[in-house]
């Protein structure tokens, strides 16, 4: 069967140049780029370029780029790291609608006796700006805002937000594992401290990921060893992973446009047939700034989990909220945040599009999903009181 693969925020295919990028660093150019020896030192080359590659799709110093083994690593480094060069101030700033990598973190200090405050979103997904406003204070260490969410691809105004904190003394880390490939960011003309990027999320490999570090800011590392990453970042480099990346950054500079323009409509097009083709449907954050790729849309009187196991029979890959929370039957904490009816919580799904994604893809699912949703209605009691009504 081949798939129709709707599910990049969870995660992207490697892009066919990036592997070849990485490829030759397994079983040829296989030296740790730490040797003295030419042949670690031809690794080291292509590490240092891919590190310009990375920052200059961040409009970045190459300095300020840390390799870590993901986006979560990244996360914790960057909130760890400023509770210890900050020890006076006990306070921690987040939101309701955090990726787990930022949330559990943040929630497991409390136990430590930090102040925690989770700022709310308006049922569109836009973050409570008066909220935060309120919140940051002369005792807060650091606010970890993402730039883009995961499950609605809502945009957040981390550049206001991070003018705030840095006007309190705090710093500013955002996660913006989504964001970074998708949407331009720049980080030279940016107030943002630190942000997190993972490599599987713009079409290199899983088991790489990026902290920056803006210069100048305080720092302390999470993992302690060996010099690697100027002592910011303990263990031997995951060469071929690096150099994928700064390939997989390069390409996703070029792709900018396409990505917010083709993928884009296409992303419109499936959400406006889908509309129009389900009564009772609605869009997830659909009312704010979003993503170009990301589709959530939620369906009355439906279980999420059966409309992606029908689909997923056709080989259509979407997701019910994040790829980590999925397998529980709650609704995913980002919509009830945002304050969607539980009826339409439990019925949302997420397509996440990328620049491999065709119009006959599209054309694929706006023709199979009508029909199962029509089908889990008749199923389900809530669902047939409500299809009589409609009759
Ligand atoms: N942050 C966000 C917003 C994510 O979507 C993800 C992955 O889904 C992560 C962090 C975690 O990244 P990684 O899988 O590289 O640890």
């Amino acid at each position: 069967m081949r798939e129709i693969y709707l599910d990049n925020n969870a995660t992207t295919k490697v892009d066919e140049a990036v592997f070849e990028e990485m490829r030759p660093y397994f079983c040829e150019l296989y030296g740790n780029p730490s040797s003295m020896h030419f042949f670690g030192g031809q690794v080291q080359g292509k590490v240092v370029e891919a590190r310009n590659r990375v920052a200059g799709l961040l409009g970045a110093s190459p300095e300020e780029i840390i390799f870590t083994a993901c986006g979560t690593e990244s996360d914790n480094t960057a909130i760890r790291s400023t509770l210890e060069v900050l020890p006076n101030r006990r306070h921690v700033i987040t939101s309701r609608v955090e990726h787990p990598a930022v949330l559990t973190q943040c929630r497991n200090l409390i136990q430590k006796g930090y102040r925690v405050t989770e700022i709310g979103v308006d049922g569109e997904g836009r973050l409570n700006m008066d909220e935060y406003r309120a919140a940051v204070d002369d005792d807060t260490a650091i606010v970890s805002l993402m730039w883009a969410n995961n499950e609605t691809g809502v945009i957040f105004p981390v550049e206001e937000a991070a003018a705030l904190a840095r006007d309190k003394g705090a710093l500013f880390h955002t996660d913006a594992v989504q964001a970074v490939g998708k949407i331009p960011i720049d980080m030279s003309s940016s107030v943002v401290d630190m942000l997190s990027i993972s490599g599987h999320k713009l079409h290199a490999p899983k088991g790489i990921g990026v902290l920056y570090v803006r210069r100048g800011t305080p720092f302390r590392p999470f993992l302690v060893g060996g010099h690697q990453e100027k002592s910011r970042r303990a263990g031997t480099e995951n060469a071929a992973a690096i150099i994928a990346l700064g390939k997989a950054c390069e390409l996703a500079a070029a792709h900018m446009p396409f990505e917010n323009n083709q993928v884009k409509a296409m992303r419109d097009r499936l959400q406006e047939s889908l509309l129009a083709a389900i009564p009772h449907s609605r869009i997830n954050g659909g009312g704010a700034e979003r993503l170009p790729n990301t589709l959530s849309i939620a369906f009355e009187f439906v279980e999420g989990e059966s409309i992606l196991m029908l689909l997923s029979e056709l080989g259509i890959c979407a997701s019910s909220g994040s790829a980590c929370t999925s397998g529980s039957l709650e609704p995913s904490h980002v919509l009830r945040a945002m304050g969607v009816p539980f009826t339409c919580a439990h019925g949302s799904i997420r397509f996440s599009l990328s620049r491999y994604t065709t119009e006959a893809e599209i054309d694929g699912v706006i023709r199979e999903l009508p029909p199962i949703i029509e089908r889990l209605r008749q199923m389900s009691p809530f669902g047939r009181e409500f299809l009589k009504a409609q009759a």
